[in-house]
């Protein structure tokens, strides 16, 4: 069972994560400060973190580098700010992967459940290869047959989602909320337009598809080139 740290100043967010997240199969463990949450780091020796970035006692950024310097647990950072920069430091400072607030305990598991299936792999540049595509998360960088992709920064969330997710058949109604954050009854064109303009990227269409596969009324999924059926 993985034991996951969890370092929220937030008492109401605290409980009510560790609750969820231990209803999913996780051992939790929470600290309500950056400084209690180090110690914990040290003490405890978790699989994974789940930061806060605003805390009261210690800036989040100057938190992940002084656990960074203690170990190499992988660390997903929550964060209220929603923007490029912000994204880019945070990857920067050391961790692994973020969310933004507010977000769905689901959403928060499926991120969980991929950094510690790529710790598993062993692969230490995390990067998430299907075939010819290769996502690499910390550089948000991904390219085809090794040709780099120009990808815009939905592009790039909705391949990497779609990548980590491998085979499975994911429906609209779930992109939207997991790339998009949107609660579900969004538009189901916002997913379309972005999936063709993908395709186009990859060099495929809906009608001569190789990586993005469409399952009518269902969704679409990824697969490996030749992987059709
Ligand atoms: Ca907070």
């Amino acid at each position: 069972m993985p034991r996951l740290l969890l370092i929220e100043d937030d008492a109401a967010i605290r409980t009510s994560l560790t609750r969820s997240l231990s209803e999913r199969g996780h051992a939790v463990a929470s600290a309500p400060t950056a400084m209690a949450g180090l110690q914990a780091v040290v003490d405890t020796a978790p699989d994974l973190v789940v930061l806060d970035l605003g805390l009261p006692d210690l800036d989040g950024g100057k938190l992940i580098q002084m656990v960074r310097a203690v170990s190499k647990v992988p660390i997903i950072v929550a964060t209220a700010r929603d923007d490029q920069a912000e994204m880019v430091r945070i990857l920067d400072w050391g961790a692994d992967d973020y969310v933004v607030k507010p977000f769905a305990s689901d959403h928060l598991e499926a991120r969980i459940r991929a950094v510690l299936r790529r710790m598993a792999s062993g692969d230490p540049t995390q990067a998430v290869v299907v075939g010819g595509l290769r996502i690499d998360q910390r550089t948000r960088e991904a390219s085809l047959d090794g040709a780099k992709l120009e990808l815009t920064r939905k592009e790039f969330d909705l391949l990497l989602y779609l990548a980590e997710h491998e085979g499975e058949v994911v429906s609209k109604r779930v992109l939207l909320a997991e790339v998009w954050q949107q609660a579900y009854g969004g538009a189901d064109k916002t997913v379309d337009v972005h999936l063709s303009w993908l395709r186009r990227k990859l060099g495929e269409s809906a009608a001569a598809p190789q990586y993005l596969l469409s399952v009518r009324g269902v969704g679409v999924k990824l697969v490996g080139p030749g992987q059709e059926t």
